[in-house]
């Protein structure tokens, strides 16, 4: 067996899950252990680099087809030259990542943001299969980014490029402080965060709706309630789509991607969700930025990171 083959690796604060990826981006192989984090940033390292030969081991492939290692990880990165430069869950401080694991390894090591990586993997391999152009939103506790032009990742002067959490859309009179400490950030209303938030606010107010009978407010609540027509509940997920939208118009006329992907819990709404955001889109983007332009949802789930960390050996 001689076809090349790439290893994504994808650092959780709990797990690190690898992939064994073909070069056109098939997830044949898998393999998890547990990251190790309180042994410390040493440990971890060695960790990921046995879990490298462990997969390759249990697997019908050889280390002599490995192209490469690409790894995702969240945190503060110097990207060009894989530095982690802190990642809290992780207690990463100032880790060479790519030199540790070029060294243990033999083999070239590419490492990148976990949103920038998941957006890769949808791009390569999962909602943007074929295309070149795509901009990827990941509506989970925060909001994820990413933008893949020309097929590769957009990172920007110091690795910020895509940072669409942070788009400030909200304006001055309804804005509330971000996590990254300014106001009206994307992710204080379009995440599952901020979904939940309102849903609190609301209930608080005394405004009526079936959610104040729910106990523990999830997004998934939020949304179902919206559904089944609840009318505050309606009016906080129109909010969220209407943000998200807002954003997306804006995206539109800087990139004009010709598809825009949607991942995370809170996508799992399905068409409900999209044909509002759509809407949205369609009211604010001129047409001719607008037309032949897709909204569509992530399909790689869970896979995306390390099929995007596979990817950045060969997107690169
Ligand atoms: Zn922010």
């Amino acid at each position: 067996m001689s076809e090349k083959i790439v290893i994504g690796v994808d650092i959780g604060g709990t797990t690190i899950k690898l992939g064994i990826c073909s070069s056109e981006g098939e997830l044949l192989h898998t393999h998890e252990g547990p990251t190790g984090v309180e042994d410390g940033s040493d440990a971890v390292c060695q960790n990921i680099a046995d879990y490298a030969r462990l997969i390759i081991d249990e697997s019908p492939y050889s280390w002599e087809q490995v192209e490469g290692v690409g790894v995702g990880i969240a945190g503060f990165l110097d990207i060009p030259n894989g530095i982690v430069k802190l990642s809290v869950n992780l207690y990463f401080n100032n880790v060479p990542l790519k030199d540790i694991l070029e060294e243990k390894l033999q083999t070239k090591v590419l490492v990148n943001n976990d949103a920038n990586v998941a957006a890769l993997g949808e791009a390569w391999a999962g909602a943007g299969r074929g295309i070149s152009d795509c901009v990827c939103y990941t509506l989970g506790t925060g909001v994820g980014g990413g933008v893949i032009i020309n097929g590769k990742i957009v990172e920007g002067f110091r690795g910020m490029a895509g940072e669409l959490g942070h788009m400030s859309v909200v304006p001055d009179l309804e804005a509330i402080q971000c996590n990254c400490g300014k106001m009206g950030c994307l992710e204080t209303v379009s995440s599952a965060t901020g979904i939940i938030r309102m849903a609190k606010d609301a209930v608080q107010r005394g405004d009526r709706t079936s959610l104040s009978f729910v106990p523990d407010i999830m997004a998934k609540d939020v949304l179902d309630a919206a559904k089944a027509g609840d009318e505050v509940a309606m009016r906080i997920v129109s909010r969220a789509a209407f943000y998200l939208g807002k954003s997306m118009a804006a995206v539109a006329v800087i990139l004009n991607p010709q598809r825009f992907i949607i991942g995370g819990g809170v996508s799992k709404a399905g068409e409900f969700l999209f044909e509002q955001i759509r809407e949205v889109v369609r009211k604010l983007t001129p047409e001719v930025a607008q037309e032949g332009v897709e909204i569509v949802p992530a399909i790689l789930g869970n896979n995306a990171g390390v099929v995007g960390a596979a990817g950045l050996i060969i997107r690169s």
